[in-house]
């Protein structure tokens, strides 16, 4: 790997952070805060939240296996994702190399950051090759994204795959794993030791089933979560937020128990979709949703929409042409989509 100062832009390895009221008192009891503006009324919501948010920190690193301080959390996966850009890639000069298909919002971030984004084809299997992403690379990559398992098409990656990147590449590698809490893959968040240049990405929108309170982790060496730190704005996760993951972490019994129902719907939706005459293949997935190619995915896709099923149409996405991608549901859920799929006449 490159230093880090090497891989940082200069303004932000140089920048002076913001220092609020926040971060200046710390520690010792005090009572009377006359120190950030607020108004005395209205408690607790008229004081601004921890920015650095300790308390959940502290309650997520023994869940997540990974220090607290090796852990960022922000507004959702996606301001992880932008700071990424941010902090490591020079606009109009350096660029990023991903994989694609992929989660669209690499590809919008970088183009929001005026970076060049470099899309590298899956094999036709929707495997990771590693030689072409990093043929890909040049002096100016400063980040690889990978995606794993990857949105749309839900395999997890090879993991043999993902850890030459993570060796020969010199900048950083991202590996989002959203989804990996459905797939039986080791977590690469347990290996950050191995890995000075990975971050790896979490969130709260997934099986943890809180997308509406819009938290995301980023898991990384202590100097590259210093770095987010830095450029962060001041007070990023909201103090409802912070409360409300707070309480869902005190129920994880209950979040096992959703993991378990999805994976056996997951196991009976798969092969029961597989077999209608109008789906051409389902794809392996290790995710809560799945890829399938079916006859007609458009006119299946309007077909739905009439009867109040709502599925993903990627069929314009590369490699995905007549692909719908699928969430699994409730059970009933489920069935309802079965069922009018199974009514489904194609219009001559
Ligand atoms: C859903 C999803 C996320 C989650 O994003 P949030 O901003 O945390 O809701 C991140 N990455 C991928 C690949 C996803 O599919």
């Amino acid at each position: 790997m490159k230093s880090l100062q090497e891989l940082t832009r200069t303004n932000i390895w140089n920048l002076t952070p913001y220092s609020c009221a926040r971060d200046e008192f710390k520690g010792r009891a005090a009572s009377v805060f006359l120190d950030a503006n607020e108004n005395p009324y209205n408690n607790p919501l008229n004081r601004y939240p921890d920015p650095l948010q300790e308390k959940l920190k502290a309650k997520l690193a023994p869940i997540k296996g990974v220090p607290a301080s090796r852990i960022f959390l922000g507004n959702g996966s996606d301001e992880a994702i932008d700071l990424i850009y941010r902090i490591f890639c020079e606009p109009r000069q350096d660029n990023v190399v991903a994989m694609a298909p992929t989660y669209g919002m690499y590809g919008v971030c970088a183009d929001i950051n005026d970076v060049e984004y470099r899309p590298v084809t899956l094999n036709d299997d929707f495997t990771l090759d590693a030689e072409r992403l990093l043929a890909a690379a040049d002096e100016h990559t400063k980040v690889i994204w990978l995606c794993s398992p990857n949105n749309p098409t839900g395999n997890a990656l090879d993991r043999n795959a993902m850890e030459r990147i993570l060796t020969e590449f010199q900048g950083i590698v991202v590996i989002d794993e959203a989804y990996s809490d459905f797939s039986s893959q080791r977590p690469f968040r347990l290996d950050l030791d191995r890995f000075p240049n990975l971050i790896v990405l979490n969130t709260f929108s997934k099986l943890w089933a809180s997308a509406a309170i819009r938290l995301g982790m980023a898991f990384a060496s202590e100097e590259i979560i210093a770095l987010f730190n830095k450029v962060k704005y001041p007070y990023n996760v909201n103090q409802l937020t912070q409360q409300q993951a707070l309480t869902v972490l005190d129920d994880l019994q209950h979040i096992d128990l959703w993991k378990a129902t999805l994976l056996k719907e997951r196991f009976q939706l798969l092969p029961a979709v597989a077999e209608l005459p109008i789906c051409k293949a389902v794809y392996p997935t290790d995710a809560n949703f799945f890829l399938a190619r079916m006859s007609d995915a458009n006119s299946i896709y309007n077909y739905l929409i009439d009867r109040g099923i709502v599925v993903r149409n990627r069929n314009r996405v590369q490699l995905c042409g007549n692909c719908l991608r699928i969430t699994i549901g409730t059970p009933q859920e489920n069935n309802a989509l079965l069922g009018a799929l199974r009514q489904y006449r194609p219009t001559p």
